[in-house]
């Protein structure tokens, strides 16, 4: 089977390299903080190109900790959009906001902000806009949008380490952005981890403590804050396959890139996304559409290849959610056609061969 994620294959490149991070780690003695989680913390900041991060448990804490860092008024309305991980929206309400819902386009699956200034009005205090499957959202309309309105933003990158924009990296735009390490994402631990990117000092030192118990050193807790701290042997093993996102990214780009080509000699209805010249995608997954999706996936599951659905609703359709304000449509029709198939670095020529074979048959 070809999976959507090859993590087994990836462990096997890295063995050595991890198996002596892991061991000098438990030889160290030390599993909360310490220099692996300052070494990673500097090494991911100077990769994304903010002066800090802050690790934390997961990508959905880091969320949490950077909304949480804004100190925004109870129940403020934030902007997200509705085709995202239910953790884009479900960490505004877990801080006792707001989540105000908007649509997408539908070249690209990327927050769709033509309408939005109608969903504007005193409560709105931040953004949170999610560079989805890898590929950056318009940051021009983003940064105008969040200067006409004077509103806060926060970046979801959870699916998106190293994309950019303009050529300038994702999550070095906003006042905070956030990543995900679960362990299927680009730059994945070996379990949960996550971090916040920020250049204010003081945002930093805010999430510094939020996720510390509300202290910078040992017993001044100055803050009410909680415990969502990075393990140091995530952080040891995040700083071994570091050094191999870049690489690792190339090499998904050149995959999305073979694809693109065949879907372009064979359909101009494939629903691949195409980014503009401004944005280098990550292809955390390569998505294509079709209205006979559930056959096309159960094709695909017969020539041994895996696919998946990102995600089958809009945050908004499920029940919790459905009760917030904005009208997605566009959302909720691509949640029916969307399928997401391998486009990993660790795919062999013979896996895209089939790959390629497999969407002549989804198309033709
Ligand atoms: C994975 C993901 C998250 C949550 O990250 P976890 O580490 O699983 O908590 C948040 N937003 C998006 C867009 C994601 O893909």
């Amino acid at each position: 089977m070809i999976r959507l994620a090859d993590l087994k294959t990836q462990h096997n490149l890295l063995k050595a390299e991890i198996s002596t991070a892991l061991e000098q780690t438990i030889t160290g003695g030390r599993f909360i903080g310490g220099e692996p989680v300052t070494l990673f913390e500097e090494a991911f900041a100077n990769y994304v190109g903010t002066s800090n991060c802050v690790g934390c448990g997961n990508g959905t804490d880091a969320l949490e900790l950077a909304i949480t860092a804004l100190d925004l008024p109870l129940g403020s309305e934030i902007l997200v959009q509705a085709n995202s991980f239910i953790a884009s929206a479900e960490a505004i309400v877990n801080c006792g906001h707001v989540p105000v819902f908007l649509d997408i386009q539908h070249c690209d699956y990327s927050i769709d902000l033509a309408m939005v200034s109608e969903l504007i009005n005193d409560k709105t205090k931040a953004i949170i806009v999610v560079h989805l499957y890898g590929c950056p959202a318009n940051m021009d309309a983003v940064q105008q949008l969040v200067q006409q309105f004077d509103l806060r933003l926060i970046e979801d990158c959870a699916q998106a380490h190293g994309a950019t924009w303009r050529g300038k990296s994702i999550g070095s735009f906003g006042d905070l952005s956030c990543f995900s390490f679960f362990p299927g994402k680009n730059l994945g631990a070996l379990g949960d981890a996550g971090a916040i990117c920020t250049s204010d000092e003081s945002l930093a030192k805010m999430c510094k403590m939020l996720s510390n118990h509300g202290r910078l050193d040992k017993f001044g807790h100055r803050i009410v804050g909680r415990n969502s701290r990075m393990d140091t042997l995530h952080a040891a093993v995040l700083s071994v396959k570091l050094k191999h996102i870049k690489k690792w990214s190339e090499q998904r780009c050149i995959i999305a890139k073979q694809f693109d080509m065949h879907l372009d000699s064979i359909t101009d209805k494939s629903g691949r996304i195409k980014p503009t010249e401004l944005a280098t995608c990550v292809y955390h997954q390569y998505i294509i559409r079709s209205e006979y999706r559930d056959s096309v996936q159960a094709m695909f599951t017969e020539l041994g290849i895996e696919t998946g659905v990102h995600y089958p609703k809009a945050i908004n359709e499920y029940y919790p959610f459905a009760k917030y304000k904005g009208d997605t449509p566009k959302a909720k029709a691509v949640s029916n056609e969307i399928l997401s198939i391998p486009v990993h670095q660790h795919l062999r020529n013979k896996d895209v061969d089939l790959i390629k074979e497999g969407l002549t048959k989804a198309f033709c």
